[in-house]
């Protein structure tokens, strides 16, 4: 079969674990990274590696010409936390990236497209338990209106042009190989971090703030997956909810004193108080499960083993 993968924003948090697992799956060569700073070590050394902005709509057709790209995966974007900061360069980063890929499967210069939402869909109005598939969304931040506004272009451009766009609603995700780049639930991967080395945490959320989250693992798992099922069972075009597992502070903080009995938090939160109080704190993902068969491997407490083990290594 002749697949070859371009990741744009591959150096962060998610495109740098997505990129090691597709190399593996589908060989080296047949994935190229790419972003505007380079990646980790391994990163550069596996496989090819372009630096490429997503906003330059000739550079990134060159790039997808040049190697005969069939899928992209588009991962570059402003999160929610550095979005709330400057607005208006993350409308155009979020959309802009968007429109170039759009408009290249359209084109039918590319054939498959990943794209990923988010929660931040969902805003003050939505019901915050077991949140639906389809419901009020009336999202509160630029980082939510953008993904928002992204989905409905996504399921525009499957039904009038045909194009193949998949799309998932991540929650908050937590990993240990690449920090996260500016988001909400930023904290549930710096708290491990503070715990193994000061024993103590000051968290920017309180300690009731319940957020759906999962671990990396099952994040790139469900994005391959989706990618790989067949064309007609993926009927959902805008995005899918996705869930693992959610949790507080007060929660993680639990999970991480089995491990290190003496580690305690203490909360001073921050404007990112009011952008978490904004989404839904458990959500509905059965179709995603009955579509396309998605699951997940991983609880809360097997991730925090798994958290503290590596970060122990580093
Ligand atoms: P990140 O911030 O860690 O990585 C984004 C990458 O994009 C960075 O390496 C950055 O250098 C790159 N980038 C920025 N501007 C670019 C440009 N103009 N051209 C090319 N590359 C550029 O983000 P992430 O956590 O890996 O998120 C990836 C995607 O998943 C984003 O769309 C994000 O909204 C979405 N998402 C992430 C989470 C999460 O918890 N991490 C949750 C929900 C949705």
């Amino acid at each position: 079969m002749k697949k070859r993968i371009l990741i744009i924003g591959a150096s962060g948090q998610i495109g740098t674990e997505l990129t090691t697992y597709l190399r593996k799956k589908y060989g080296s060569h047949k994935v190229i990274a790419s972003d505007i700073v380079e990646g980790d070590a391994t990163m550069m050394k596996e496989g090819p590696f372009e630096i490429l902005d997503a906003m330059d709509y000739d550079a990134v057709e060159d790039v997808v010409m040049r190697y005969e790209i069939t899928d992209v995966y588009l991962m570059a974007a402003m999160l929610s936390a550095t979005a709330e900061k400057f607005p208006m360069k993350a409308w155009n980063l979020n959309m802009n990236s968007l429109f170039n890929v759009l408009n290249l499967a359209r084109d039918k210069k590319i054939e498959k497209i990943f794209w990923p939402s988010s929660i931040a869909v969902f805003g003050p109005t939505t019901p915050k338990k077991e949140t639906p598939q389809r419901t009020t969304m009336e999202p509160s931040t630029v980082y939510g209106i953008s993904k928002q506004t992204g989905e409905r272009w996504c399921e525009y451009y499957h039904n009038r042009y045909g194009v193949d766009v998949r799309s998932i609603r991540y929650p908050g995700l937590i990993s240990y190989t690449t920090m996260p780049g500016g988001g909400t639930t930023d904290y549930a991967v710096d708290i491990y971090y503070k715990a193994l080395k000061h024993k103590k945490y000051v968290c920017f959320l309180n300690a009731e703030t319940t957020l759906p989250m999962m671990f990396m693992p099952d994040a790139i798992e469900a994005t391959v997956r989706i990618m790989e099922a067949p064309a007609d069972s993926v009927k959902i075009r805008n995005a899918y909810n996705l869930a693992a597992f959610s949790f507080n502070p007060e929660e993680i903080t639990a999970s991480i004193k089995k491990h290190i009995p003496e580690f305690s938090i203490s909360y001073e939160p921050d404007f990112r108080q009011a952008i978490a109080d904004s989404w839904p704190q458990t959500i509905d993902d059965s179709e995603a499960r009955k579509d396309w068969g998605w699951q997940h491997n991983y609880s809360l407490e097997e991730m925090t083993r798994e958290m503290l083990e590596n970060i122990s290594k580093k």
